[in-house]
This record gives structure tokens, C-alpha cells and sequence, in this order.
């Protein structure tokens, strides 16, 4: 089963971080309507995670991918790192997002990826709170050290159910390999832009669960200059000293020239599927139980 994700992000970062310029707007559309051609041309229903706030400033955005018989996930609202919200602010914010986007796509929302993976050994109540907005399914665990996030100490790297205290929720994790001794994920962001795609058709067909995911910024080749400091630690919360947004650049534009024939190329023959498509197809009583 191999999972096939966007998380839907661009317009409103564009706006927040720079005031939103008209040519970057049309620039997210004209990608946007690539990859929907592309999905069907190849038949291929993807789950879009958006934030609340594409739905309540750009629903155009929400309705078309909606329209082309794709899952709509949340990605909260403002995509804000879980890791800095409290329990009343998530609830908040998740509810908001879900709301905005449910008034939008007219389907019901009932699957979530956190901004950054933020789920992690501190924030574990955020279980709770998902499950109680109504998230059935959620893709947010990364079981590996990552900047920004991960579970390192999260003991599965395929389908299980989460439980906390008396809630359950059916996670997705993402898939890992090993690079040098370290996990990493393989199919995703600046993963799959890292790895020849040899390498990762190779990973995928050989493994029985896999989830790929993509933005938007991923598959443009050109993605502007460096941030302002401003601009780094509004969206990064750390100084944005010369050495970070140097980092932060290389790592946010490598590749991505050739992503977006990488991804075709990926899609083209490869079976994805989407999380509600995956949760009808799972007997989730032989699945493990992860006690958090
Ligand atoms: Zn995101």
C-alpha cells in the first residue's frame, strides 16, 4: 500500500511572509492544475492536506482539487508547529481549520498531518484533542529524529492504531530508510529531491507501505531568494542568523528543477493511493497497538 500526500501550504505562507504577489499566486495555480492533470492522467487519487486558512482566504484552491475526487486532510490552520500550541490552542485551531474546510470541499474532513510532523514525545496529548475534532485518520508521526519535529522513540513505521489513555486514532507513519546509519525518509520534501529516483521506485516496490509526500514548493524550480531574517523567524521560530538561512536555502532548493519530471516519472506505473482509499483497504484488527 503506498500512500500518496500534498500538503497544500503556499498561498497562504506567500501571503503571511511576503504579502502575497500576484505572479507567485498564479504560479501555486499553474503548478496546482500540473499535478491534478498529472494524477489523472494516470488515475490516481492523492489525500491534499490543506490548511484552514487556504480554505477560508484562497477556497478556490480547496474547491478545484475537491472537484478532481480528491481526499481534502487538514494540516491545521496557520501551520503553526504543534510543538508551540497549547491543548486549548490546538483545539482551537484544529476546529477552525476543519470547519473552514469542510464548508469548502463539502466532503467531511477526517484525516490530519501536523505542519513539520510536530507530534512527537512532548506533545503526545494532541491525540486526544485530534480525535476529539473528529480526525479518524492521521499521517503526522515521522518515527525518526528530524529538524523540527519527529518521534524518534515511536516504535512502527507502518499502519497502526495510536492509543492514549481511552482514545484510539489509525496512524499513518511515514516510511524510513537507512542512510548512513541514520533513518530517514525517503519519498517526501527534500527527501525524495535528495534521492535518485531509482533509488526510491526501488525502496517503494520492494516495501509494502510507503508514503509519499509533496509540496507544491517542492516541485517549482524557481522558488525565490534566501528569507529575510524577518521572514526566517517568523516562519521558523529560531534566529534567523546568516548560516540558518543559508541552510534553510540550499535544503529548500535542491533539485527541485527536475522534481516535477522526478514525480511524474514516479507516479507513472506506481501504485498510490489515498488515506480514506488505504483505511477502507486495511483490517485494522491485525495491525499493531501503539500505547503512547
Ligand atoms: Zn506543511
Amino acid at each position: 500500500m503506498h500512500i500518496l500526500s500534498f500538503d497544500i501550504e503556499e498561498w497562504y505562507i506567500e501571503k503571511r511572509l511576503s504579502g502575497g504577489r500576484a505572479e507567485k499566486y498564479k504560479e501555486f495555480d499553474f503548478y496546482l492544475n500540473k499535478i491534478l492533470d498529472i494524477l489523472d492522467t494516470y488515475q490516481l487519487k492523492a489525500t491534499f492536506f490543506c490548511l484552514g486558512k487556504i480554505a477560508s482566504d484562497f477556497p478556490y484552491v480547496v474547491r478545484t482539487i475537491a472537484s478532481r475526487g480528491h481526499e481534502i486532510g487538514c494540516h491545521s490552520n496557520e501551520h503553526i508547529w504543534l510543538t508551540r500550541l497549547s491543548p486549548k490552542k490546538l483545539l482551537a485551531d484544529t476546529k477552525t481549520a476543519i470547519s473552514a474546510l469542510e464548508d469548502v470541499c463539502g466532503q467531511k474532513v477526517i484525516s490530519y498531518r501536523a505542519p513539520a510532523f510536530s507530534i512527537g514525545e512532548t506533545n503526545k496529548w494532541a491525540i486526544e484533542i485530534l480525535a476529539e475534532c473528529g480526525i479518524e485518520l492521521d499521517a503526522s508521526v515521522y518515527p525518526a529524529a528530524r529538524d523540527f519535529g519527529g518521534f524518534s522513540a515511536f516504535p512502527a513505521a507502518i499502519p497502526c492504531i495510536i492509543r492514549y489513555g481511552s482514545i484510539q486514532l489509525k496512524e499513518f507513519p511515514i516510511g524510513l530508510t537507512t542512510f548512513f546509519g541514520k533513518k530517514i525518509a525517503y519519498s517526501g520534501g527534500g527527501y525524495f529531491r535528495f534521492f535518485p529516483l531509482f533509488y526510491t521506485k526501488h525502496k517503494i516496490q520492494q516495501s509494502e507501505y510507503s508514503v509519499s509526500y509533496f509540496h507544491i514548493g517542492d516541485l517549482m524550480p524557481h522558488k525565490g531568494g534566501m528569507l529575510s531574517q524577518n521572514q526566517y523567524e517568523y516562519y521558523f521560530k529560531e534566529k534567523g542568523t546568516l548560516l540558518n538561512r543559508c541552510k534553510r536555502y540550499i535544503k529548500s532548493n535542491l533539485g527541485t528543477k527536475y522534481t516535477f519530471s522526478k514525480m511524474t516519472r514516479l507516479l507513472n506505473g506506481n501504485h498510490f493511493t489515498n488515506l480514506r482509499d488505504a483505511n477502507r483497504q486495511i483490517d485494522w484488527n491485525v495491525t499493531p497497538i501503539i500505547d503512547l
